[in-house]
């Protein structure tokens, strides 16, 4: 523990105002704490739950100083904060996770070097700034393959499939002239998740490893436990852990792994988000402590709190006109109904999720 943890009452700072930041917020006032949201739109859907809001631009260094200045602590709910925003809080209040998680989880290319430093399986890649070099990383990585953005990418997005080497021109036309990498497609058997808590000591919590299932490159259903071998999952935290570690993290960590079935299963990190995440939505309704609680307990100072899971769970995005089936879902037996307050439903939006719990595997 830190020599003063933050009391309650302490005001928590948090940079971005989307789902994942009113999930914080209202965790943080379970325990007590304020928070106040700095967020560059003014219908933010955390400001609905938080003590205090401040608008602005992420480049705006004065007014990021100003957030800074009435908060106990800084955290951020999104994984693209400029570096320049971390910085300027920093100077003011202690800011967890640390600038170098999210130096590195910005940059596919720096992520997929820092994960294989550590000597964890990745898919075979290769970094991308000219049709030369794709054409001639291609036999390297294996068709079919992914072309993405080493910037910005997320959900599914700044990413072309290449079935073949005529597809490079124009797979790389349509990215425009970004850097980028490729990777060969995993043929896995599920995408799994895990999530760790890592304190201001270095202790860490995990929760059990979860299933997901994207659709259009977006999250759709978490399930919890996944179906994988019991081994695979004390890998997939000891995965998980070996990364927190290396990066001096403190909060929450998401790592996404393929997982590989046949007669040696194995796991190959996909990436890793250093903030809460999705894929731990369940932890809220099956967990006593959820991901968003411990990860205010890490950057607070507190004890880590228990992250067994007490049910079993399936978690499932309402996506675009899905919150339309509100009344349906509320209704329903065993499930835990999460809305976002976002007010228009566009496509892909993320505006809510359900849990469906069940006894205890
Ligand atoms: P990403 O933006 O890297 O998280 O990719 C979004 C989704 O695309 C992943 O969750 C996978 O379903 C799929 N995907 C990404 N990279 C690969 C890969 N190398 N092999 C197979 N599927 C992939």
């Amino acid at each position: 523990m830190p020599d003063r943890p933050l009391p309650p009452g302490s005001t928590i700072g948090i940079l971005g105002g989307g789902q994942l930041g009113r999930m914080l917020a209202m965790s943080a006032a379970r325990l007590g704490f304020k928070t106040h949201i700095y967020a560059d739109e003014a219908d933010a859907p955390a400001f609905d739950v938080a003590a205090a809001t401040s608008v602005g631009s992420y480049a705006d260094g004065e007014a990021i100083a100003r957030f800074a200045r009435s908060v106990d602590v800084v955290t951020c709910e999104f994984e693209n904060v400029p570096a320049a925003a971390l910085e300027a809080a920093q100077r003011v209040v202690p800011v967890f996770p640390p600038a170098n998680a999210f130096a590195v989880a910005q940059d596919r290319l720096a992520e997929k070097d820092f994960v294989t430093g550590l000597g964890i399986p990745v898919a075979p890649y290769a970094a991308v700034n000219s049709l030369d070099d794709l054409l001639s990383a291609l036999p390297r990585v294996s068709l079919p393959a992914l072309l993405k953005t080493r910037r910005l990418g997320y959900d599914g997005k700044g990413q072309v499939p290449i079935r073949s080497e005529k597809d490079a021109k124009a797979a790389l036309a349509s990215l425009g002239k970004v850097p980028a990498l490729v990777e060969g497609i995993v043929p896995f058997e599920r995408e799994i998740s895990v999530l760790v808590v890592r304190g201001q000591r270095g202790e860490t919590q995990f929760y059990d490893p979860v299933e997901n299932v994207h659709q259009g490159g977006i999250l759709a259903t978490s399930r919890a436990p996944a179906r994988i071998a019991p081994a695979l999952a004390v890998e997939a935290k000891t995965i998980a852990g070996k990364i927190a570690g290396a990066l001096s993290h403190v909060g929450v960590l998401c790592v996404e792994m393929f997982a590989r079935g046949g007669e040696r299963p194995e796991l190959l990190v996909n990436e890793f988000a250093p903030r809460v995440h999705n894929s731990g939505h369940w932890t809220i309704d099956a967990c006593i402590t959820s991901q968003f609680e411990n990860h205010v307990r890490a950057i607070a100072g507190w004890p880590l709190g228990e992250t067994a899971r007490h049910s079993d769970a399936v978690m499932t995005n309402l996506i675009g006109a899905d919150i339309e089936k509100w009344r349906e879902l509320a209704a329903e037996p065993h499930t835990a109904v999460h809305l976002y307050g976002k007010i228009e439903a566009r496509q892909g939006r993320k505006m809510g999720h359900v849990t469906r719990l069940y006894p205890k595997s």
